[in-house]
C-alpha cells in the first residue's frame, strides 16, 4: 500500500518525538545519562536543516566511564558460554526486524540517505548479528598442533574492552558489523557513533539493552572526534579499536593509540576503480557502473568512483552512463521511489561540489550534473579525465563518477594502482584468462569481476595500501576481537636438559685431586 506524503511525514514524527522530546543520551552501565559537564550538540536533518535532537556531547570523563563500565561487565560476559551469547545476539537480531521500519526512517532523517536503501541496510544490521550469533559457540575454538612429546593446542581469548568508533554514511548497519563479532567473541564494547548522524546507535543501544544483553557490556558515549574519539582512542582499559572512516583519521588514531599499544582495525577510504574491457557485456557492466557509484548518494567506501573505460567503447559507454546519471530521481529520501537524497551535512556538500569547479579546472568535462540545491547534488560525471588529476586521485565521497579512457590491459592496470587508495576493484571482461590474471595484479583487499559489490559475509573484507588495515568477515574478525594463545602439553617423554649437575662433578674431582697433592 502506498502512503501519501501526509502519512510518511507523520510516521517520520512519531518516530523521532521521543528524541527530539529528551534528547539523545549516552548508554553508560545500562543507564541513559547526559554528559557529566552536560555538554550537548545538535543534529540536524540534512533534508531541510530541521533540529531532529539534541545530542549529550562527551569527552574525556564519560569515556572514562564508559571504560569502567565494560571493564567490570568483561569478565562475566568473557565467561558466558557461547551457546547463551548466541540466543541473545539472535534476540538483538528479532528486535532490529522487528523495529526495522523505524531503523530505516530516522537513519533516512539523520544522513539523507534514500529510505529504498535504508529499509535493506536495516536488514542487513540484523543479519550481521545472525551471522556472528551463529558463529559464536565456535569463536573460542583453536587447533591442535601435536609434535614428538607434546600437544600444542590454540585457544582463542577474548582481548577484553574494545572501542568502535563509525563513520556517519550507514551509521546503523557499520555499527553492527563491527559489534555483532566483538560481542560473539566475548568482548565487551564502548561505541562512539558519528556526531553528524548518532541517532540510530541509540536505537541499537536500546535493543540490545531490550534483548537482554548484560548492563556495561555495551555502552555508547556520543561526541566529537577530538574530543570523545580521541578520548576512547588513548583509554588505557580499551584494548583495540575497531574503526571505519578517513584515511587521515586512521593516522591520528594510530597515533593516539600509541601509548598504550593499541591493537587496530581500520576499513578506511577508497577512490575504487571499475574496469571496463570492450569485450565485457556492456549492458550488465552499465548497470553495475550506475548502481556502485549513484547508489546510497555516492556516501560509500566501496563506490566504484573512477570508471576506466577501453578507448573503443569510451565515447558510448560514458555517453550513456551519462544519460542514467540525468535520469536519476533526485529529491525527498523518503519517497520510496527516490534514488539519490540529499548529502549527510552542509559542509560535506561543500567539499563534494567544490570538486566541480575543479574538474573544469583541470580541464575534465562535466558531462551530467554538475549542480547542486542545498544538500541534493544530482548524479555528476566527469568525463575526458587523466589519472593524475586531483578528481581522479582523492576521495569525493559523493554521487560523482570520473572516467578515464585506456588502450591496453597495461595501462588499464596502471590506472588502476596508480592512486594510494586500495579498497575495492571491479572488472568486467569476457576474457576468463585476463579476469584471472587481471585480478591477481590489482592492488585491493577486494575484486569483483563482472559484478557490482554483492557481499557473502564469511569472505574478507577491507583494504590495501592507505584504504586499511585488517579484514572484518567470518573468522577474521574474531582473529581482531580475541587473542590466540598456544598451550604446550608435554606427554612426559621428553628429556629437559639439566644444568647444575653433569659438567660440574668432574671440575669438583679435578679441584679434591689438586688439594690433594
Ligand atoms: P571520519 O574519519 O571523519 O570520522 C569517522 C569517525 O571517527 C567519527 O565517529 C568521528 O567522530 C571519529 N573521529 C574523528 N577524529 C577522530 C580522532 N582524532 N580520534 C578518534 N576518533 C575520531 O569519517 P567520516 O567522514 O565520518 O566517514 C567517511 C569516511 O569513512 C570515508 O573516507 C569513507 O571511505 C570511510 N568509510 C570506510 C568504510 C570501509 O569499510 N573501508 C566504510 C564506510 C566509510
Amino acid at each position: 500500500m502506498t502512503q501519501t506524503i501526509d502519512e510518511r511525514q507523520q510516521k517520520v514524527q512519531g518516530y523521532k518525538a521521543r528524541f527530539a522530546e529528551r534528547g539523545v543520551k549516552h548508554f553508560i552501565g545500562g543507564q541513559w545519562v547526559d554528559s557529566r559537564n552536560g555538554e550537548t550538540f545538535e543534529t540536524l536533518s540534512p533534508i531541510d536543516g530541521s533540529l531532529i535532537a539534541t545530542v549529550a556531547s562527551g569527552n574525556e570523563a564519560d569515556i572514562d566511564r564508559a571504560a569502567a563500565a565494560a571493564k567490570a561487565a568483561f569478565p562475566e560476559w568473557r565467561d558466558m558460554g557461547g551457546a547463551e551469547r548466541k540466543k541473545l545476539l539472535h534476540k538483538v537480531a528479532d528486535l532490529i526486524e522487528a523495529r526495522a521500519d523505524e531503523i530505516a526512517h530516522l537513519e533516512t532523517l539523520d544522513t539523507g540517505q534514500a529510505i529504498r536503501f535504508m529499509k535493506s541496510a536495516a536488514a542487513r544490521g540484523a543479519e550481521n548479528f545472525r551471522f556472528f550469533a551463529d558463529r559464536a559457540t565456535e569463536a573460542q575454538d583453536g587447533s591442535s598442533l601435536p609434535t614428538k612429546g607434546f600437544l600444542n593446542y590454540t585457544i582463542r581469548q577474548p582481548i577484553g574492552p574494545v572501542g568502535v568508533i563509525t563513520p556517519w554514511n550507514t551509521p546503523f548497519m557499520l555499527s553492527t558489523w563491527k559489534i555483532a563479532p566483538a560481542l560473539a567473541a566475548g568482548c565487551t564494547v564502548v561505541h562512539k557513533p558519528a556526531e553528524w548522524s548518532p541517532v540510530t546507535a541509540a536505537l541499537l543501544a536500546e535493543i540490545m539493552d531490550e534483548a537482554g544483553v548484560p548492563k556495561g557490556v555495551v555502552n555508547l558515549v556520543h561526541g566529537y572526534g577530538e574530543t570523545a574519539g580521541k578520548a576512547l582512542t588513548e583509554h588505557p582499559d580499551i584494548k583495540a579499536i575497531a574503526f571505519v572512516g578517513e584515511t587521515t583519521t586512521g593516522s591520528h588514531i594510530m597515533r593516539q593509540g600509541a601509548d598504550s599499544l593499541k591493537r587496530v582495525h581500520f576499513e578506511l577510504g577508497g577512490k575504487n576503480p571499475v574496469v571496463v574491457f570492450a569485450d565485457a557485456d556492456l549492458e550488465k557492466a552499465l548497470d553495475a557502473v550506475v548502481f556502485m557509484i549513484y547508489s546510497l548518494n555516492g556516501e560509500r567506501c566501496t563506490s566504484s568512483s573512477r570508471v576506466l573505460v577501453e578507448a573503443a567503447v569510451y565515447d558510448e559507454f560514458t555517453a550513456q552512463i551519462a544519460e542514467r546519471a540525468r535520469n536519476i530521481k533526485v529529491g525527498d529520501p523518503f519517497d520510496p521511489s527516490t534514488e539519490v537524497g540529499p548529502l549527510v551535512h552542509p559542509k560535506h556538500t561543500q567539499k563534494v561540489t567544490s570538486y566541480f569547479d575543479l574538474a573544469k579546472a583541470e580541464g575534465a568535462t562535466i558531462a551530467a550534473g554538475g549542480t547542486f540545491d542545498g544538500n541534493f547534488v544530482p548524479p555528476t560525471l566527469f568525463t575526458h579525465a587523466r589519472n593524475d588529476m586531483r578528481i581522479a586521485q582523492e576521495e569525493i565521497f559523493g554521487p560523482v563518477l570520473t572516467a578515464i579512457p585506456f588502450e591496453n590491459e597495461q595501462e588499464a592496470l596502471e590506472i588502476a594502482n596508480g592512486v594510494r587508495y586500495g579498497l575495492a576493484a571491479y572488472l568486467w571482461t569476457s576474457d576468463v584468462t585476463r579476469a584471472h590474471t587481471f585480478a591477481h595484479r590489482l592492488e585491493a583487499g577486494m575484486v569483483w569481476v563482472n559484478s557490482e559489490n554483492v557481499r557473502h559475509l564469511p569472505t574478507p573484507f577491507g583494504g590495501v595500501k592507505n584504504s586499511g588495515i585488517g579484514r572484518d568477515g567470518g573468522d577474521y574478525s574474531f582473529d581482531f576481537y580475541m587473542e590466540t594463545k598456544n598451550i604446550a602439553v608435554s606427554l612426559g617423554t621428553h628429556k629437559t636438559a639439566r644444568l647444575g649437575v653433569g659438567q660440574a662433578q668432574p671440575a669438583r674431582d679435578a679441584v679434591d685431586k689438586k688439594l690433594a697433592e
